[in-house]
């Protein structure tokens, strides 16, 4: 059995313990004076892809480098597969960590690179061929084993440093800004190989990313961070769609804030949002237990979630008036900005579909109009 199969079983027997692989408890880090990790819990389960994502500066890297252990943290513990790792130096902990750099040995070949973990554990050459041989399968890397770093394309060296961490048969995979230094087309086919391959695996890992639609298609949860602390966990569509601050919706996408008066209509068990001169939207639910009428209520739309039409027939005078200010091809999409009467500045994205001539022209009168559901009140 290699080691990520008894990983696997392991990590098995741990989800039907219920019991999480990582569990981080208040690391804080400080460097000299200033607090750049602050109180950061999080528990990573069994199989799980978890992406740490944030702004460059919230802390992200260094909250992983404490869980790889290149760094102490000042506060806290972080324990791994139920043991306590936090004064475990880095080459003892059970964790194998991927960098942007993918950090080959350039004068070894691609055998070399992936036996180099379990040579260095002083297994049989047998075991390493064995090994070398089932990590470099999982990449699609065979017949390889004998180029050097610099014959091969930047995907297969990702590759190779991909087989080097699991033939050292770590328990969980740290993967530092990964896929950072592959081109756009690339960087999409890795990032999908990686997934498939880790939940074939079955094993946890924890990314560092600052790239918002490389940690919603890749992960489980995602952990907003922003300056040392954690914003918000969730599941990719709870951080996009019901995000916890105003931080995490703009930083997730685009979106649109909008201001306006509460009014209820009660026979119609109804809740409206007045937004002076340009209209009126309907909110669905009510937008928070204690909503009262003429009560000030900011809410927020993502720019997909809105619609243009000519006029507000047909939508019950549901919908805000503006104006075309410009409108931006984008391929798949164009982006209209519209400003909405009371000089409010407002993004709407119109899918491009085949055979349809552009339908609203600059300077036009529009009304925008949200989808159903899709008007959420901002959260503080
Ligand atoms: P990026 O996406 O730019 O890598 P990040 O979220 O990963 O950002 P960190 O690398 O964790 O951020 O850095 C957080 C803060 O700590 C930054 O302000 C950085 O300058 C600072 N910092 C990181 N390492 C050190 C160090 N060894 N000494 C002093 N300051 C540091």
């Amino acid at each position: 059995m290699s080691v990520v199969e008894m990983n696997v079983s392991g990590q098995t027997k741990a989800r039907a313990d219920a019991k999480p692989i990582l569990e981080l408890q208040g690391l804080s880090k400080s460097f000299g004076a200033i607090n750049v990790v602050k109180d950061v819990s999080l528990d990573v389960w069994p199989g799980e892809f978890v992406s740490l994502l944030g702004p460059s500066g919230c802390g992200k890297t260094t909250t992983l480098r404490m869980i790889a252990g290149f760094i102490a943290p000042n506060e806290g513990r972080i324990v791994l597969g139920g043991k306590d790792i936090t004064e475990v130096p880095s080459y003892r902990r059970d964790v194998g960590l991927l960098f942007q750099s993918y950090a080959l040995f350039p004068h070894m070949t691609v055998r070399g690179n992936v036996g180099f973990g379990p040579k260095m554990r002083g297994e049989t050459s047998g075991v390493i061929a064995d090994k070398v041989r089932w990590a470099l399968s999982l990449v699609k890397l065979e017949g390889y084993e004998d180029r050097r770093p610099n014959e091969l394309s930047g995907g297969q060296q990702q590759r190779v440093a991909i087989a080097r961490v699991l033939a050292g048969g770590a328990s969980m995979l740290l993967l530092d800004e990964a896929f950072s230094n592959l081109d756009a087309k690339l960087r999409g086919r890795m990032q999908e190989e990686v997934r498939e391959l880790q939940l074939r695996l079955g094993i946890a890992t924890v990314l560092v990313t600052h790239d918002q639609e490389e940690a919603l298609a890749m992960s489980d949860r995602i952990v907003i961070m922003n300056g040392g602390k954690v914003e918000q966990i969730g599941t990719p569509k709870q951080v996009y769609s019901a995000p916890s601050s105003m931080f995490v919706a703009d930083f997730m996408g685009r979106c649109n804030r909008i201001e306006g008066t509460l009014r209820q209509d009660r026979r119609a068990k109804a809740w409206y949002l007045d937004c002076g001169p340009s209209g009126t939207i309907k909110l669905e639910t009510i937008p928070h237990p204690d909503a009262r009428e003429g009560e000030e209520c900011p809410v927020f739309v993502r720019p997909e979630h809105l619609r243009l039409t000519q006029s507000l027939e047909n939508h019950e005078g549901e919908g805000l008036k503006g104006r075309i200010e410009r409108v931006v091809y984008l391929g798949s999409r164009s982006v209209a900005y519209v400003t909405l009467e009371g000089n409010i500045p407002l993004q709407v994205h119109l899918p491009n579909k085949p055979g349809i001539s552009d339908e609203f022209s600059i300077d036009r009168p529009v009304v925008v109009v949200p989808l159903p559901g899709a008007v959420t009140p901002l959260p503080e």
